[in-house]
């Protein structure tokens, strides 16, 4: 069957057959199926789904259109964590060197900012001439050296989810739980991870809005991580506002530092990287239990050797550390505004994803893949559900570089907040922990 035959069969609802998921893999990676066909087909998969066996055809096809990595001469567990994206997300940026500084090799295969959301390698790109774009061998050196390395799929590695990526960013076929699902698993497999931690997340800055829809994808993944042998343990994480106080690529660095550094003892950004790295410990057989995992990673954190692990990985990917001792030295904006709190009260909302969105129209983020971002632009939150206001006060700046974009993204800010005369429970971050035989 060609791939007009497949289209009308997914739009029909019917099942593929592995031939034809392995067929149309292959044939859009060598160029042998155009743009405009493989966009119909990844709307039919959207709007009918795929079955559990479509969806681990399309992962072992994905896995096989490029080299599948072989770390087992590195010693140590292999253990990653991949989120599903979310707004001021700079978990990945903290989390690989604290982990790696206990003894666990993290091997990092990241994104870019898609749709609303950030992207841990343009984060990492605003620290100046890091680079994410490294070759197999020196990815495989930099596990070697330092036990950790956080870079973009390589030219090999999954090439038919690099090109399948940038094609599901522009034509609004991202949101699809078998296509996220093949996308991520088949990206850890490749990089050579025996275990995972997926933080999957949950409600308006995220991909998935309801917990029923993030626990399908979480099952789903777990099932088919079994399938291709390695482990996961997922949870589902809140995105109803975004996590940390920073949104946007330079202002996340620097929120990165401080968290490891010791200076943001008790953010919730710091509580959702230690709960994932706790799990990351205990796959790696690193610690018994969650609470003693806890513990190796606090003191990580408190002796600063994920602090220097931090600088072994940015001097190890070319970039310059020393932002780290003075992160004034990161790219910052010409112009900041401030949001100011329109009455006394208590914040009950921050709207991620308009959050989100008026990130990327600063230039934060992108429309399409291949657009460059402007490392210096974002927002900073002082303020965060739960917390009491006064009217006039400072609850966000605006970091910009063009003054009537930084009106358009205030004006945003402030429809994404709101406050009212009742004090509010700060909502949990982590809602929920899936365990394989659970
Ligand atoms: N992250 C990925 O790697 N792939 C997706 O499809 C979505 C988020």
């Amino acid at each position: 069957m060609g791939i007009r035959g497949i289209i009308e069969k997914k739009k029909d609802g019917d099942e593929l057959s592995g031939d034809e998921v392995g067929y149309f893999v292959s044939g859009y990676l060598r160029g042998e199926i155009p743009d405009y066909q493989m966009s119909a087909l990844l709307m039919a998969i959207c709007f009918q789904g795929m079955s559990f066996r479509e969806t681990l055809d399309l992962t072992k096809a994905m896995v096989s259109s490029g080299e599948r990595l072989d770390l087992s001469h590195i010693p140590g567990p292999k253990v990653d964590k991949h989120s599903t994206g979310g707004v001021g997300d700079k978990v990945s940026l903290v989390l690989a060197p604290l982990v790696a500084s206990c003894g666990v090799v993290v091997p990092m295969v990241s994104g870019r900012s898609l749709g609303h959301t950030g992207g841990t390698l343009d984060k990492l790109e605003s620290i100046p001439g890091f680079r994410t774009e490294l070759s197999t061998p020196e990815f495989m050196s930099s596990l070697e050296k330092r036990g950790v390395a956080i870079v973009a799929q390589t030219g090999e590695m999954v090439p038919a989810d690099r090109k399948l990526y940038g094609l599901r960013d522009a034509t609004g076929t991202v949101a699809s739980i078998p296509l996220i699902s093949a996308s991520i698993v088949s990206k850890k497999v490749a990089e050579g991870a025996e275990s995972l931690v997926l933080d999957v997340k949950v409600g308006k800055g995220a991909f998935m809005k309801s917990i029923e829809e993030a626990r399908e994808l979480a099952n789903l993944m777990m099932e088919m991580g079994r399938e291709m042998g390695i482990r996961v343990v997922a949870l589902l994480t809140s995105a109803e506002q975004p996590l940390g106080r920073t949104i946007g690529n330079s202002l996340e660095v620097e929120e990165t530092i401080s968290t490891l550094r010791g200076e943001e003892a008790t953010s919730d950004l710091l509580e959702v990287t230690l709960e994932l790295g706790s799990h990351m410990l205990v796959l790696g057989k690193i610690a018994k239990k969650l609470s003693q995992a806890r513990g190796l990673l606090w003191d990580a954190l408190q002796s600063g050797r994920g602090l220097s692990k931090l600088r072994e990985l940015v001097e190890g990917q070319g970039g310059d550390s020393s932002v780290l001792d003075d992160p004034g030295r990161l790219p910052t904006s010409k112009v900041k505004l401030e949001v100011a709190s329109p009455e006394s009260g208590f914040l009950s909302r921050i709207d991620a994803l308009e959050i989100g969105l008026a990130a990327n129209s600063l230039g934060a983020g992108r429309e399409s893949l291949g657009v460059a971002v402007d490392s210096s632009v974002g927002i900073v939150l002082d303020k965060k559900v739960g917390d009491e206001v006064e009217v006039g006060e400072r609850v966000a700046v605006i970091h910009t570089n063009d003054q009537e974009r930084g009106e358009g993204a205030r004006l945003r800010v402030e429809r994404a907040l709101k406050v009212g005369p009742n004090k509010v429970t700060p909502p949990e971050f982590i809602i929920e922990t899936l365990e394989a035989g659970r």
